[in-house]
């Protein structure tokens, strides 16, 4: 069997695999080798395959997993699609993600349909034919030169053989493949020397499988030295020169600048007989020449939740919206500082809200259930009366609506329908389609998901930032204002400067008598890219830089 879906264009995989530990970074690796090869002249896309059961990333909790990405198409995914959208500049279908739950659902039920009728169905060939042919078809719908595709966990987990081994069978149908092995190579405190052995074992484990990978890629504090570098070759049966050093650095999007410098494009051309295209790497490298060099602060505190785990902070919780933040900052040539702060110090120590004055922007991004809530409607309420710049991101506004209903409006108990299921007020209230689905309890993907398009009001500070009247972005939400305290909180003063096309849904929100107090059903960090910042993020640094000068 060569091919489950017919090819009539000629893709190139490059299979990313990680070792020895969780946590390398093998995303943001992953799309600085699409970046390169982007930036030689390729199309390029990716694909992420988690190996865990749950059908997609809508079910998992934020501080276990990093954040959940939204896609155009309504996708509730593993962040690293995020890295790929935010370093390749292209919009990722749902269909870019595998999960171990996706692919077993499928084959259960072929087989209970009798596709497979009197055959024993197996984990291979059958589930690793379900594996290939999802790579395929994303590879066929998308037609790009170069497909990535970026296997979860580590080589030697249970969980992930069986993309492994789909991946190893892949080469020998004659694919044109390039396997990347991600490893870690730690620094012994007590002898100061790096240590190779782990990256041996990996690849001696990833070799039992029948992978043999064409370059390492080895994550470490400081670049890997040429006695390493022939090490870890001689012992895995490599050359020197496919020992690709990543050490940190202080730019993630400079990672792709480190596997410039060490020629990683050439060589990947080079193995799979393709020349070098026209280059575009110009104008990528002097981006991030010139913000290293920003050295005007902004700070930005993120009022949040999704922060602790265990002993342990956490920010991929919100890693888009940081983005977005840093995308903005450099666009308005500054340096970003962003900072965390758990909205439940503010219900401790109600006090402490005045240390917001040290920032010049506030972010209250989105979140679930009630933990929390009333340390960002304190925030809220500071910021809204002290002039701090604000943005909301969809619990963000909701928590807005509240709190101005509260404080302004004189609804004393308003609240969201999520927080007080009898409310008196429920300012913000059920989708009405949602009704019927949470009395269900089905959890899984039962959002408004996705991108859906908003009309904005003429005159209004979002339309200026826009900058054009019908737009589009990301939504993942079961709540909404409510419709029928619209006219009061406008008779107040609040402004809904953007609306779904039918008018019933508040996508928008702004108070004219306020430098920036700005909030948004939706997620604009989902479209936030360097060099193109999402407009309500640019609109706040803007905002926060003249709080700044003013000070
Ligand atoms: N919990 C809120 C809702 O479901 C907000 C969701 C969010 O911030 N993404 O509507």
């Amino acid at each position: 069997m060569y091919s489950l879906v017919p090819l009539i264009f000629m893709v190139n995989y490059i299979i990313v695999t990680g070792g020895v530990i969780s946590g390398l970074g093998k995303g943001i690796t992953t799309a600085s080798i699409g970046k390169i090869l982007q930036l030689h002249g390729y199309r390029v896309t990716a694909m992420k395959i988690d190996p865990y059961i749950n059908f997609d990333a809508g079910t998992l909790r934020p501080t276990e997993h990093g954040e959940v990405w939204v896609t155009e198409d309504g996708g509730e995914i593993d962040q690293d699609l995020g890295h790929y959208e935010r370093f390749l500049d292209i919009n990722i279908p749902k269909s870019h993600n595998i999960t171990t739950g996706q692919v077993f659902s499928v084959v259960i039920e072929k087989e209970r349909k009798g596709e497979y009728l009197g055959k024993t169905v197996q984990p291979i060939p059958h589930v690793t034919d379900e594996i290939k042919r999802r790579i395929r078809t994303a590879a066929a719908e998308a037609k790009p030169d170069f497909l990535l595709v970026e296997i979860g966990g580590t080589v030697g987990d249970y969980e992930n053989v069986l993309f492994l081994e789909a991946v190893r069978q892949m080469k020998l149908e004659d694919e044109k493949i390039i396997y990347v092995h991600v490893t870690y190579v730690p620094v012994l405190a007590a002898l100061g020397e790096a240590k190779t052995k782990p990256t041996q074992h990996s690849v001696k484990l990833l070799r039992e499988i029948g992978i043999q990978p064409d370059f390492i890629i080895t994550r470490s504090e400081k670049p890997l030295d040429d006695v390493r570098k022939e090490k870890i070759a001689l012992f895995c049966n490599m050359h020197e020169d496919e020992v690709i050093s990543d050490s940190n650095i202080q730019n993630v999007y400079g990672v792709t600048l480190l596997f410039e410098e060490q020629q990683l494009c050439k060589k990947i051309l080079h193995k799979l007989g393709l020349r070098k295209e026209e280059q575009e790497l110009r104008t990528w490298k002097a981006y991030l020449t010139k913000i290293a060099k920003f050295d005007k602060k902004i700070k930005i505190g993120i009022v949040g939740k999704y922060f602790d785990i265990g002993a342990f902070k956490l920010s991929d919780s919100y890693i888009s919206v940081i983005e977005a933040v840093r995308h903005a900052a450099w666009n308005n040539n500054l340096r970003p500082d962003v900072q965390w702060i758990d909205s439940k110090l503010f219900e401790k120590h109600p006090k402490k809200i005045i240390s917001l004055n040290a920032y010049d922007g506030i972010i209250v991004p989105g979140g679930f259930g009630s933990s929390g809530i009333e340390g960002k409607i304190a925030t809220i309420q500071y910021a809204r009366e002290h002039n701090l710049p604000f943005l909301g991101l969809c619990l963000g506004m909701q928590l807005a609506v509240v709190e101005y209903a509260r404080n302004i409006c004189d609804i004393k108990d308003a609240n969201s329908r999520e927080f007080d299921k009898k409310a008196a007020h429920p300012v913000i209230d059920f989708i009405p389609e949602q009704v019927k689905i949470i009395n269900e309890s089905r959890y899984g993907a039962t959002m408004r998901l996705g991108a859906y398009p908003a009309i904005l009001k003429k005159g209004t500070l979002i339309y200026k930032l826009y900058g054009e009247e019908k737009v589009s972005e990301r939504h993942r939400h079961r709540y909404e204002v409510n419709p029928e305290y619209v006219t009061t909180l406008e008779e107040y003063g609040l402004v809904f400067s953007g609306r779904s096309p039918d008018g019933i849904l508040m996508e928008f929100m702004e108070l004219p008598t306020h430098p920036y107090f700005v909030g948004t059903q939706a997620h604009p960090e989902f479209k936030s890219r360097p060099m193109k910042p999402a407009p309500l993020f640019d609109g706040l640094i803007k905002a926060a830089e003249k709080r700044k000068e003013k000070k």
